[in-house]
């Protein structure tokens, strides 16, 4: 681990974490094969050609082989029609062997990446933006959980971190990570029932708020957001960002570093997450999570009388 001066107990381990969720998916899954004859199978589309999309979907289908799952990516042209990327989400949506569908985002600008979204059948929507998932989560009935807020509630559950009744402040209000995070630890359950603020740009100041957080979790995408001077004692810190900053020592010329000024707060903070190693791999081990539920799934629709999969 990099940050050699920081007391290790303190640091909330994401790889390793990460690493056991899949392990359980994968002895999970040779069950599910052996009594039900089910394997489950995730289906990718990536459109363009962007390094980073690539690569991403990459680890997801490496992930998706550890895991014991089917999985076909499906890679299309830059310039695909709208219409034809629906159509093959409408073939997946009622293919039974397809038990979740991830279409990498961002899509190419001719592209309406809301109703791509709205075309994934809310069941096989592993990803967890469907609108239907997104307002399930909000009145607290079971759906797909987003996978970085979902990987963010495993690691403060896993990492015995309490939320019960304790103050968690949000620095971002994204879609992907900042509402989701504060609508699943705002719930009344287990792994949650905290109290919730969130506080993003428009805030004249941050720090009013992040000093009052006994569990800080930041997404901004900016670099230094939180400094010590931002903290109280004994906080837990959960930053979620991933930033590149030119390092000449380096190989590649850059390093990674999340939103939080790391050396400065850890010595405050009673648990905190390093970048890389924190956040970042929970993503995909929970997308392998809800893959493997969704497959779950479909045996008590198969009891339920309703045979094969028709997807909405
Ligand atoms: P967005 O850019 O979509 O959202 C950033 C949010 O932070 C916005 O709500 C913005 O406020 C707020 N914000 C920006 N600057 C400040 C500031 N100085 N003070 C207070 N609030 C601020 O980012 P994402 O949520 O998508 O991602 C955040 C970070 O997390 C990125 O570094 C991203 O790479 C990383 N990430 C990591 C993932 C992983 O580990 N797997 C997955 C997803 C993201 P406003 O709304 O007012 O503009």
């Amino acid at each position: 681990m990099e940050h050699k001066r920081i007391d290790e107990n303190k640091i909330i381990d994401g790889t390793r974490t990460a690493q056991s969720i899949k392990d359980e998916v994968r002895e999970l899954t040779a069950d599910l094969q052996a009594k039900h004859g089910i394997t489950p199978g995730l289906a990718f589309m990536l459109v363009g050609d962007d390094p980073a999309s690539r690569s991403y979907v990459a680890s997801k289908e490496k992930a998706c082989a550890y895991c014991g799952f089917h999985s076909t990516t499906l890679r299309l042209p830059d310039d695909t029609p709208e219409a034809d990327i629906l159509a093959q989400i409408d073939r997946w949506n009622i293919d039974p062997d397809i038990h979740g569908i991830l279409v990498q985002l961002p899509l190419p600008a001719h592209v309406d990446e809301d109703r791509v979204i709205e075309a994934i059948s809310p069941r096989k929507d592993v990803d967890g933006f469907h609108p239907i998932n997104v307002g399930k989560l909000v009145i607290g009935q079971e759906c797909f959980l987003p996978c970085t807020p979902a990987g963010i509630q495993e690691l403060l559950v896993r990492s015995a971190v309490e939320t019960a009744g304790r103050h968690v402040v949000v620095v971002g209000r994204s879609n992907i990570v900042g509402k989701p995070i504060a609508n699943i630890l705002l719930q009344k359950a287990a792994g949650a029932n905290a109290v919730v603020t969130v506080t993003h740009s428009a805030a004249p100041d941050i720090g009013l708020y992040t000093r009052q957080a006994d569990v800080l979790i930041v997404a901004t995408g900016r670099v230094n957001t939180i400094t010590a001077d931002m903290v109280k004692e004994g906080v837990a810190v959960i930053d979620v960002g991933i930033n590149r900053v030119e390092d000449a020592t380096r190989e590649r010329g850059y390093r990674l570093v999340g939103d939080v000024d790391f050396d400065g707060v850890a010595p405050k903070a009673s648990r905190i997450t390093p970048v890389p190693g924190g956040v970042g791999p929970m993503t995909i081990a929970m997308l392998m999570k809800n893959t493997h539920a969704s497959a779950l799934r479909t045996i008590a629709q198969r009891q339920a009388g309703g045979g094969r999969q028709t997807g909405r």
